[in-house]
C-alpha cells in the first residue's frame, strides 16, 4: 500500500513523535490512532516463540503461549544448513504469524569469544563468516512469512558478568574482522526488519548511544533500511540514542523516554529532522508489519514437531565412537542411566525459554525403537539433577543395571542453574554427581555411550573411559526421538562443532582477560578468536573446530580451482569432488579455509571461507563448488578504514574440519587497491628505500648526506641498510652534522609525499 510517510510525519505533534521512540508495552509499540497508525507485537526468540499473554518478563519466568521448541542457536549452528535454517526460520513466521506477532526477536549473532559466556548456547560460532551466513539463512527464513526479526545483540556482547554495564575495548580490526562481519553479513544479505542494540559498552559508550555503530556503520555503510530497537532495558539516555540512531527504546519507559526527547528537541541538543528520521524508519516497519499481517493464520503443530526433530537430527555432533559401538542394535540391552534422560534438557535459560508445544519422552523413544526388533530398554537417575552431591544409593543401583546390560548410555550435561542467560560459567566441568557416577559405572561396563546436553563446551577428563560421545546440544522439544533416531542408526550423525572444545579453559584465548575487571574488559587476544588462537598457537584441543564423526566415511579428490591469478574484483570457483566410502548413507560438511602465504599484518593461519553440506548414499560422489571474492582474502586495514587484499599467495585448504584438510591449492590475488602511504618525521628510511618512487630521491639525498659522514669501507652496504632500515627520518637530523635541518626535512618529506601522488604537502608532525 502506498503511504506518504513524510506527509504522516508532517502532521505528527513532537510528542507523538517522540511517544513513538518508546514501547507502548513490554511487547508493543505505540499505537496514534488519530493518525491510523497501529501497534506492533513483538515477542522473543529466537528458536521458538515466546508471546506471553498474561504477565510480561525478559527472564523467561512468566507463562508463555505454547509453541514449537527448535533447538537453540549451537545447535542450529552445528548442522551447517542453510536450506534447514531457512525452513526452521519459516516455521518460526508462521508461528509469529498464528498469534499475531510482527517481530520476532532473534537470531543472535554475537561471537562466542569464551566458551563461559551463560548464553552462548543462542549464538551460533566463534567464527565470523558461519555466524552471518546462519544468521542471514534464519532471517530470510521467518521474514519471508511476512514476519520481522531482530538481529542481536550490536555489538559486542560475549558475556553475561555485568552485562548491563560493561565495557568492551575492542580495536577496530577485531572488531570489523571478528565482532561486526556476522552483522555485516546478516544485514546484506537479509535485510532484518530490525537490529537490537545491546546491553553493553563498546569502546566507552553504550551501544544504544552509539553513533558509530547504529548510524555510520549499520546505516550508512552496510545500508540498513530497518529500525534499530534497544535490548530491554539498555537505553542509558534516550535522546542521546536517538541522536545516535537507535529508534525505539523498548520496554515501555512509562514516558520517561518520551520527556527526555522532547525536552532534548526543545534545547537543540536533538534536531527535528532527526527525530523525524527516526520516526519514518519507525513508520516505514510499523507498515509494512501491517501489510504482511495475515488474519487468518495457523500452523500444523504436528508438522512443525517433526520439523524440529528432523532439525534436532542434524544438530548433534558424534565426537567419539570407539569400536564403532554406534549404532546400537535393536535387539540388544540398553542401560538409560541418568536424569537428564527424565528431565532433558532441551533449551536454555531466560528471554528465549518457551513453552514447547509437546516434548518427547527419551525413554518412551528408544522403546519404540528397541520394540522393532526385541531389544529391551531399562532406567536409573544415577544422580540427582538439583544438587552436586554423590548419593551412593543412586550409585548402586545404576551400577547394578548398567552391569546387566550390553551397554550404558548416560545422559549427562549441565543443570539449568550452571548455564544460562544473566550469568556466566566459572569453570567448564560436569558437575561432581554426574563425574562419580562415569567413573563407576566405566570400571563395570566397557560399552558406555554419553550423551551430552549442554549449551557450551564441557571438558571431558573422561574421556578415556568411555567408547562413545554424543554432543546432543540444546535440542529442542524433539531431541529425545532425534537421540534415539542417531544412536540406534535410523539417522546418520553430521554435525560439526561450530566451535572448539578447549582441553582445559586455560587454553581458551580469552581466559585471563575474561570477564575483565570491574565493567572493563579488555579484548586482548584480538584477532585470535576460538580455532584463528589454537592454530597459531599449534595447541591441540579435545575437539576442533569443524570436527564430526559419522558411521560413514568421506573421501576428498578433484580440487580444481578455475583460475591460477585473479585481481581483487574478480571472483573464483573452487571444485571439489566428495565421495562416500562407507556403506551407510550420510552427509558431510565441506569446509574451505583461505590461508595467506605472505602478509604484512598479522594474520590467523587461516580461516573459514566456505562451507557446503550434502547428502550421498554408499558410493555416491559429488561434486560441489565454491564461490570466493574479494572478502575472502581481505583484512580489515585500519588506515584505508576499508577491506583489504594484499597482493600475493593465498592457499585454499578443503577438508572435514579444521584440523583435517587434505586437498589444497594456491592463486595468485592482485590487489587493485594502490595504497597511497603517507610520509612523515618518523616514516623509516627503509619504507623509503623499498618504494620505488621515493628511492630515486632518497638516494640522491644520502649521496649528500655520505659525503659529510661516510661510512668505513670496511662497513658492508648491507650492513648498512640493516641498521639505517628502521632509522626514522628525523634521525637524519642527529646523524649528519648538521646538515639536515629541519627545514631541508620538512622540504623532502614534501617531496617524498609529492613523488607518491599526494597533490599538496601533507602534514609532517606524526
Ligand atoms: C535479552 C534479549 C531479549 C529481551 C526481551 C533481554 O534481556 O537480552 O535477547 O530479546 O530481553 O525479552
Amino acid at each position: 500500500m502506498e503511504r506518504n510517510l513524510d506527509h504522516l510525519i508532517a502532521t505528527m505533534t513532537l510528542e507523538e513523535k517522540a511517544g513513538l521512540c518508546s514501547g507502548a508495552t513490554f511487547w508493543s509499540t505505540k499505537a496514534i490512532e488519530r493518525l491510523g497508525i497501529p501497534s506492533i507485537l513483538m515477542a522473543d526468540g529466537p528458536h521458538g516463540l515466546r508471546k506471553q499473554a498474561g504477565d510480561a518478563d525478559h527472564l523467561g519466568l512468566n507463562e508463555s503461549v505454547p509453541a514449537t521448541c527448535f533447538p537453540s542457536a549451537v545447535g542450529l549452528a552445528s548442522s551447517w544448513d542453510l536450506d534447514l535454517i531457512l525452513r526452521v526460520g519459516e516455521a518460526l513466521g508462521r508461528e509469529s504469524q498464528a498469534e499475531g506477532v510482527s517481530i520476532l526477536l532473534g537470531p543472535g549473532a554475537n561471537i562466542k569469544r569464551s566458551p563461559l559466556c551463560g548464553r552462548n548456547f543462542e549464538y551460533f560460532s566463534e567464527d565470523p563468516y558461519l555466524t552471518g551466513e546462519l544468521a542471514a539463512a534464519h532471517i530470510a527464513g521467518v521474514q519471508s512469512q511476512g514476519v520481522g526479526t531482530s538481529l542481536k545483540h550490536f555489538a559486542v556482547n560475549n558475556q553475561e558478568h555485568r552485562r548491563m554495564t560493561t565495557n568492551a575495548i575492542v580495536d577496530e580490526r577485531t572488531l570489523r574482522e571478528i565482532y561486526l562481519t556476522g552483522f555485516e553479513t546478516a544485514v546484506k544479505k537479509s535485510q532484518p526488519w530490525t537490529v537490537m542494540s545491546a546491553y553493553n559498552r563498546l569502546n566507552g559508550t553504550y551501544c544504544s548511544e552509539n553513533e558509530t555503530l547504529l548510524t555510520h556503520i549499520l546505516k550508512e555503510e552496510w545500508g540498513h533500511e530497518g529500525f534499530v530497537v534497544s535490548d530491554w532495558g539498555a537505553v542509558n539516555e534516550a535522546a542521546d540514542s536517538v541522536a545516535a540512531g537507535m529508534e525505539l527504546e523498548m520496554p515501555s519507559s512509562n514516558g520517561v523516554g518520551q520527556a527526555k526527547i522532547m525536552s532534548a528537541i526543545e534545547s537543540g541538543q536533538l534536531t527535528d529532522d532527526a527525530l523525524d528520521r527516526a520516526v519514518k524508519r519507525l513508520l516505514t516497519i510499523i507498515f509494512k508489519a501491517v501489510d504482511n499481517k495475515q488474519t487468518d493464520a495457523s500452523y500444523d503443530k504436528e508438522a512443525h514437531h517433526q520439523l524440529a526433530r528432523e532439525t534436532a537430527r542434524e544438530t548433534m555432533v558424534l565426537l567419539k565412537n570407539e569400536d564403532q559401538l554406534l549404532p546400537l542394535s535393536k535387539s540388544g540391552s540398553i542401560a538409560i542411566i541418568g536424569a537428564l534422560a527424565e528431565r532433558v534438557r532441551y533449551q536454555g535459560g531466560g528471554s528465549s525459554h518457551i513453552h514447547p508445544t509437546k516434548l518427547d519422552d527419551v525413554r518412551a523413544e528408544f522403546e519404540i525403537k528397541a520394540a522393532e526388533d526385541r531389544g529391551t530398554v531399562s532406567y536409573a537417575m544415577g544422580y540427582d539433577l538439583d544438587s552436586d552431591e554423590t548419593s551412593a544409593e543412586l550409585l548402586e543401583e545404576a551400577k547394578r543395571l548398567a552391569s546387566q546390560c550390553d551397554t550404558a548410555i548416560l545422559f549427562v550435561g549441565l543443570p539449568d542453574r550452571y548455564e544460562s542467560e544473566g550469568y556466566d560459567r566459572t569453570h567448564l566441568n560436569l558437575p561432581a554427581n554426574q563425574l562419580a557416577l562415569i567413573d563407576q559405572l566405566a570400571s563395570i561396563q566397557p560399552n558406555l555411550v554419553v550423551v551430552l546436553s549442554n549449551g557450551a563446551p564441557v571438558v571431558m577428563p573422561w574421556l578415556n573411559k568411555v567408547k562413545a560421545v554424543l554432543e546432543a546440544y540444546l535440542g529442542g522439544q524433539a531431541v529425545g526421538g532425534a537421540i534415539a533416531d542417531i544412536l540406534y542408526g535410523d539417522a546418520n550423525p553430521s554435525g560439526k562443532l561450530a566451535e572448539t572444545f578447549p582441553q582445559s579453559m586455560k587454553q581458551n584465548p580469552s581466559h585471563p582477560y575474561f570477564p575483565g575487571e570491574g565493567d572493563t574488559v579488555d579484548y586482548r587476544e584480538g584477532i585470535f578468536v576460538g580455532y584463528r588462537y589454537y592454530d597459531a598457537k599449534e595447541i591441540e584441543p579435545l575437539f576442533p573446530f569443524g570436527y564430526g564423526l559419522s558411521y560413514t566415511k568421506f573421501a576428498y579428490s578433484d580440487l580444481m580451482v578455475d583460475k591460477a591469478e585473479i585481481t581483487d574484483q574478480e571472483c573464483v570457483h573452487v571444485h571439489v569432488t566428495v565421495q562416500n566410502t562407507g556403506s551407510r548413507p550420510g552427509k558431510e560438511i565441506v569446509q574451505l579455509y583461505v590461508r595467506s602465504a605472505v602478509s604484512s599484518v598479522i594474520r590467523p593461519e587461516k580461516e573459514l571461507k566456505g562451507f557446503v553440506k550434502i547428502a550421498l548414499e554408499p558410493g555416491e560422489q559429488k561434486t560441489v563448488t565454491f564461490k570466493l571474492n574479494k572478502r575472502s582474502f581481505a583484512y580489515y586495514n585500519t588506515e584505508l578504514n576499508d577491506w583489504h587484499v594484499e597482493a600475493g599467495e593465498y592457499e585454499l585448504l578443503i577438508g572435514s574440519s579444521s584440523r583435517d584438510l587434505p586437498l589444497s591449492s594456491t592463486i595468485y590475488v592482485q590487489s587493485t587497491t594502490e595504497v597511497i602511504p603517507t610520509f612523515h618525521r618518523n616514516t623509516t628510511l627503509g619504507e623509503l628505500m623499498e618504494n620505488p618512487k621515493t628511492r630515486p630521491i632518497l638516494d640522491y639525498f644520502q649521496s649528500a648526506f655520505s659525503q659529510s659522514d661516510t661510512p668505513s669501507e670496511a662497513v658492508s652496504s648491507d650492513m648498512m641498510m640493516a641498521m639505517m632500515r628502521y632509522m626514522p627520518m628525523r634521525a637524519l637530523m642527529a646523524f649528519s652534522n648538521g646538515e639536515m635541518t629541519e627545514e631541508a626535512l620538512s622540504t623532502l618529506l614534501d617531496q617524498l609525499n609529492q613523488a607518491v601522488g599526494h597533490p599538496i604537502a601533507m602534514p609532517n608532525s606524526q
